[in-house]
């Protein structure tokens, strides 16, 4: 048997992270609303927001407050247990949740909350096949990657435990294929990862016909485009739909790990003891988080700032498309998740920007993307569409004197 003496002067093993993703290459210290800065103390705008987990924006004061209150009383808790901070989340969540969704359970991500949304909807239906979009992303488990459609990050982990038919985006026709056999149709609001493409009002109602004609449930995922981000607290509400399972995480506790699952009276009241379970999910302090993250949404309102932030970051983003019509596309998403469809790989772009003080990130194969928290001010947009400008110019400039990266060659 090993000592403690002998164990600790084991020679230290270097441990390494598992990189599925280059590193961005700085050291990142601190952070406080819309900036953070690196380890030397330079400033960034952060349009990043850790995948859009910090809408609310970094060390929001309203999150703080109650994890902070929270870390004094009790930390680990399973929700078998009453308490007060669950209390507080569920009465808070009853300010913000569509009123015909009313029970809700706590996960730890939006992969997860996917994953319990799909379990409910097959159960329930006793059917095995799902539906879902071209360009959709609802995450990295098994039953979240079954919907999802970008085939890099399907390859090699098939059989799925859904089979999954993938219909066209905002077809409207090719809702019909949906047939008796369909347990659910996962959708959201507006896709995120696959490109930023919002889903049409008249699709988003015709996917909720036909989900209700042959008695699939309709799972509406907002981990991206809710709490406020898109200038509605959840966007889906703009087609006037009534999804059976609401699907969110991200921003609902300030970037804090948390996801929910909402579901209906009926859909609640048939759940059965032990049928699913989380160790972390609905944490005290994940749970604190949430009333904090509802008391910024309502107190600042947030989704009327993200809308007039948008506005103006849309306009910026109009005039510098205009004026690279041979780099950029079109300009693409929805309130404050928006940004470039450009006609090769951003890579170089984002990195570039980096340089220049401004964190982004991209979505689907061509688009430079936008996730700014909340209160990005008049300034930081103005600055930031400079930014945007002149790395298109430096681009342009290289670009034509034939100096082409690889990440630069069109796609
Ligand atoms: N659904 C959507 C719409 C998402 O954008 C994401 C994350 N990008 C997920 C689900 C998965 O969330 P998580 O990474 O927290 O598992």
């Amino acid at each position: 048997m090993i000592g403690f003496l002998q164990q600790l002067v084991k020679p230290v093993q270097m441990v390494r992270l598992i990189r599925f993703f280059a590193p961005r290459g700085i050291k990142v210290s601190r952070a406080k609303g819309q900036y953070v800065w690196d380890s030397e103390g330079r400033r960034y705008l952060d349009f990043h927001t850790g995948n859009g987990a910090a809408l609310l924006g970094h060390l929001n004061p309203y999150v703080m407050r109650r994890l902070k209150e929270q870390m004094e009383r009790v930390t680990v808790l399973p929700p078998l247990y009453d308490s007060d901070v669950l209390e507080e989340a569920l009465s808070a969540l009853g300010r913000v949740l569509p009123p015909q969704l009313g029970n809700v359970f706590f996960q730890n991500s939006g992969s997860e909350a996917v994953e319990l949304a799909l379990k409910l909807a097959r159960k329930r239906t006793r059917r095995r096949k799902a539906v879902a979009f071209t360009g959709s992303f609802h995450g990295r488990t098994f039953g979240a990657l079954s919907v999802t459609f970008n085939r890099a990050y399907r390859e090699g982990y098939d059989p799925f435990p859904f089979e999954v038919e993938f219909l066209p985006f905002n077809s409207l026709e090719d809702l019909r294929r949906i047939g008796e056999d369909v347990a659910a149709a996962i959708v959201e609001p507006v896709q995120g990862e696959g490109g930023l493409t919002p889903a049409t009002d008249e699709f988003l109602r015709e996917l909720e016909r036909r989900c209700r004609e042959v008695g699939a449930y309709l799972i509406v995922d907002e981990v991206q485009s809710g709490f406020g981000r898109t200038g509605l607290i959840w966007d889906h509400l703009r087609a006037n739909v009534r999804p059976d399972v609401l699907v969110a995480g991200k921003s609902i506790g300030g970037g804090f790990p948390v996801s929910l699952v909402a579901v209906d009276d009926e859909i609640a009241s048939k759940v059965e003891e032990g049928e699913h379970g989380s160790t972390h999910g609905g944490n005290p302090l994940a749970l604190a988080a949430v009333t904090g993250g509802v008391e910024a949404l309502i107190s600042e309102d947030v989704p009327t700032k993200a809308h007039a932030a948008s506005e103006l970051l849309f306009a910026g983003l109009r005039e510098v498309a205009a004026e690279n019509a041979e780099l950029v596309r079109s300009v693409k998403g929805k309130g404050l998740m928006l940004g470039l469809e450009l006609r090769f790989n951003p890579s170089q772009a984002i990195k570039d920007l980096q340089s220049k003080g401004l964190l982004a990130l991209k979505a689907g194969t061509t688009v430079l993307r936008f996730l700014p928290p909340y209160m990005i001010t008049q300034e930081d947009i103005g600055w930031a569409v400079a930014k945007v400008s002149e790395s298109l110019s430096a681009l342009k400039a290289s670009r034509a004197s034939g100096r082409q990266t690889p990440a630069q060659s069109p796609v």
